[in-house]
C-alpha cells in the first residue's frame, strides 16, 4: 500500500479549491502516514504569476504547514514545493530555498518562454515543428536537472497531452533524461494525474516507469492533488503499476522521502 502523498497543491496557487486542512483530513481518511505540501513555488520578479503564489505569500504557506503539523500530530506532513525550471531564474529558487525550511523540491517544465508545454489545443501543422518542441521540453528538463535545484522529476512525459503521436521520441528522450536523473541522485514522482486529464494514464507511463526501475531511480507517489477528493488519488492503480514493473517498497531512499524503488541484488 503506498503510504505517502508528496503531490499536493493549495488556493495559493490560484487554480486549486479547499482548505489545506481538507488536504490533511483526506489524507488521513485514505490511511496515509505522510503527505508533502508541493505548492507551485513563487519566482521573484513576478515571473508568471498566474499559476502561483505571490512572493510575498511564502511564508503564509510555510507558515500554515507548520501549524497543520502541531494539528495533527498523527500524521507526518513535509514542506514542499513544485518549482518550475526556467532558465535564468535559478536565483529565485536558490533564495527560496535558503530562507525557508523546505524539505524537497519536486522540478517541473510548465511552460517553456511564455508557452504551456500542455493544453495546447492544437499542436503545430507541421510536425517537425511539433518534433521541435518535444526535444525542447527535454533539453530544459535535462537543464533543471543538471541545475541540482532539485530532488525530484514531476510528471516526466507530461508533453504527451498534446503530442500522442511522439511516444517513440519520448521515450528516447525520457531514457537519456534518466541518465542525468542518475547522476544527480534524483527520484522521480509516479504522478496520477494524467489518469484525470486528457492522456488518460500516469506521468510517467508504463514503459518509462520500467525504465525508471532498470535505472535504479526511486520513485516517490504524488496525486498532484488540486482539490482534497484528489489526495491519494488511484493510488491502488499506481501501486499494481509499480509492482507490475519490478519496483519494492524500499522505505525511504529518496532524500528522506518514501519511494519505492528495486533495491539492489
Ligand atoms: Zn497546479
Ligand atoms: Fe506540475
Ligand atoms: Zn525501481
Ligand atoms: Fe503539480
Amino acid at each position: 500500500m503506498i503510504l505517502a502523498d508528496y503531490h499536493i497543491h493549495t488556493t495559493l496557487c490560484r487554480h486549486a479549491e479547499g482548505e489545506m486542512e481538507a488536504y490533511v483530513r483526506a489524507a488521513r481518511r485514505n490511511g496515509l502516514k505522510e503527505i508533502g505540501f508541493s505548492d507551485h513555488a513563487p519566482v521573484l520578479d513576478q515571473y508568471d504569476p498566474v499559476h502561483r503564489m505571490a512572493w510575498e505569500e511564502f511564508p503564509v504557506y510555510v507558515d500554515a504547514v507548520l501549524k497543520l503539523r502541531e494539528t495533527y500530530p498523527d500524521i507526518t506532513i513535509r514542506l514542499g514545493v513544485e518549482a518550475d525550471y526556467y532558465p535564468g531564474f535559478e536565483h529565485s529558487l536558490e533564495t527560496l530555498l535558503r530562507r525557508y525550511p523546505v524539505e524537497y523540491v519536486i522540478g517541473s517544465v510548465h511552460f517553456m518562454d511564455g508557452e504551456a508545454v500542455f493544453r495546447r489545443g492544437d499542436t503545430f501543422p507541421d510536425p517537425k515543428e511539433n518534433e521541435a518542441f518535444v526535444r525542447k521540453y527535454f533539453d530544459r528538463l535535462t537543464r533543471g536537472v543538471q541545475s541540482g535545484l532539485f530532488d525530484v522529476l514531476a510528471h516526466t512525459d507530461v508533453i504527451k497531452w498534446d503530442f500522442p503521436d511522439f511516444g517513440e521520441l519520448i521515450e528516447a528522450s525520457a531514457a537519456r533524461l534518466f541518465e542525468s536523473v542518475v547522476r544527480a541522485g534524483m527520484a522521480i514522482e509516479l504522478n496520477t494525474s494524467g489518469l484525470r486529464k486528457k492522456p488518460r494514464e500516469m506521468y510517467p507511463s508504463f514503459r518509462i516507469l520500467e525504465m525508471a526501475c532498470r535505472s535504479r531511480i526511486p520513485v516517490v507517489p504524488g496525486s498532484d492533488a488540486h482539490r482534497p477528493e484528489e489526495v491519494a488519488a488511484d493510488f491502488k492503480k499506481a501501486m499494481d503499476l509499480l509492482n507490475t514493473c519490478g519496483h519494492l517498497v524500499s522505505g525511504r531512499s529518496a532524500g528522506n522521502l518514501m519511494a519505492f524503488h528495486q533495491p539492489p541484488e
